[in-house]
């Protein structure tokens, strides 16, 4: 069936899809909470005739089909779950009914999508080889991949490659994006305890070893990090995000510690070997220049988002079929995380962006944000999309 016919038969049930996001949309569930939504796409998955296996990585779906022809291929296709913690700004009629819990990353869609996707293949088996509808939990935790990962999720439903798929506010609907090599950044958490004696920062500051001085110099430090010891071609950030100590009703007192916590992001592991290096060098010397310790942590939390050079080309070609090659951009890196990463580090794949589109005067809601909404008028593609791209990846019969 040619691939625009695709896209067709699939618009055919957009309302369907749309119903089924929206009532994703109003049931917001966060990490490993996903309860509600596994069993909504369990029961989708089984409706149309796949097998299904739930509480993969906590409250993580697989659903499996296989094509009509032969093929010892199998590729995975995954979509994210989860919501975040923020309080839903909208007022339409399918605003989420849980307090302080929102659909503002669009995985209510992403889940939609890769839904339609099966519903499509189920009724179109013509492919040789199997396809794996992978639906995680807990991807804004960082965990929900690994957790996927560490249930197995790749030895009980063996791919050859994994593709993962986003929207992107500000892209029109319409259009794709994705790039070779690293696309979104690694993401980690670090953090710095000063400790010193204190004291009484009124009346004796020469009797006592004062970590705010320190942290005070740390503070400043951390960023010649990038220029200093970093090349100056090399993408990165370090930034602060939290600082404590002492107490707010007793300025007159000297803490005797103080803590600093932030984020690290990067894209290959010597940038993140640096960063974590000079944070604890820039951290105990400057401890050490006055008088007080230093014990630094680093938690690594997500590796880059690396696409398989190979793998770029066969998304781009799924999606070209679908929006014209002229619709299918290059995009620059960006340095969000997203826990996909973990399942390109282990199967070649590609993570490709959907628009979600922009208003009229250009401006949008990005995600993250209270005002943010999922745009339906891209789910029929990006249900096409995927199916577009089982037709790429499983064609040939193999045996
Ligand atoms: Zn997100
Ligand atoms: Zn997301």
């Amino acid at each position: 069936m040619p691939r625009d016919a695709i896209l067709t038969e699939i618009q055919g049930y957009a309302d369907e899809l749309i119903a089924i996001r929206r009532d994703i949309h109003m049931h917001p569930e966060t990490r490993f909470e996903e309860v509600r939504t596994a069993a909504l796409v369990a029961e989708k998955l089984r409706e149309w005739g796949l097998e299904v296996t739930e509480k993969v990585g906590v409250t993580g779906v697989v659903g499996t089909l296989k094509g009509s022809r032969p093929g010892q291929r199998a590729i995975g296709l995954r979509a994210d779950m989860d919501a975040l913690f923020i309080e839903e700004a909208n007022s339409f009629a399918h605003r989420s009914r849980v307090p302080g819990k929102m659909h503002a990353c669009g995985h209510d869609g992403h889940t939609a999508m890769l839904l339609g996707a099966a519903r499509y293949l189920s009724d179109h088996r013509d492919f040789a080889g199997t396809v794996q509808f992978i639906f995680q939990p807990a991807e804004e935790a960082a965990t929900g991949a690994k957790a996927m990962i560490e249930d197995g999720l790749f030895d009980r439903f063996p791919v050859d490659a994994v593709y993962g798929l986003h929207n992107s506010p500000g892209i029109p609907v319409g259009e794709f994006a994705t790039r070779p090599g690293p696309i979104l950044a690694g993401a980690d958490f670090w953090g710095v305890t000063f400790r010193g004696t204190g004291g009484h920062g009124g009346a004796a500051p020469h009797l006592a070893t004062d970590v705010t001085v320190a942290l005070g110099h740390f503070l400043l430090a951390v960023h010649t990090i990038l220029p200093r010891n970093l090349h100056p071609t090399e993408p990165a950030a370090v930034s602060v995000g939290h600082v404590s100590g002492g107490a707010f009703n007793s300025p007159n007192v000297m803490p005797s510690e103080v803590v600093v916590r932030g984020t690290a992001r990067f894209f290959r592991p010597d940038a993140q070997a640096t960063i974590r290096r000079r944070l604890a060098e820039l951290a105990e010397s400057l401890a050490s220049a006055h008088g007080c310790t230093a014990e630094a942590v680093y938690e690594p939390l997500c590796p880059p988002t690396v696409n398989a050079a190979e793998k770029v080309p066969v998304a781009v070609a799924a999606a070209a079929a679908l929006v014209g090659q002229g619709k299918v951009g290059d995009i620059p890196m960006s340095t969000g995380g997203e826990d996909f990463a973990f399942m390109l580090a282990e199967k070649p794949g590609a993570f490709m962006r959907i628009g979600n589109g922009s208003n009229p005067d250009g401006s949008f809601h990005n995600v993250h944000t209270p005002l943010y909404d999922f745009n339906d008028e891209a789910l029929a593609l990006g249900s096409a999309y995927w199916a577009s791209l089982v037709q790429q990846e499983l064609a040939l019969d193999d045996a």
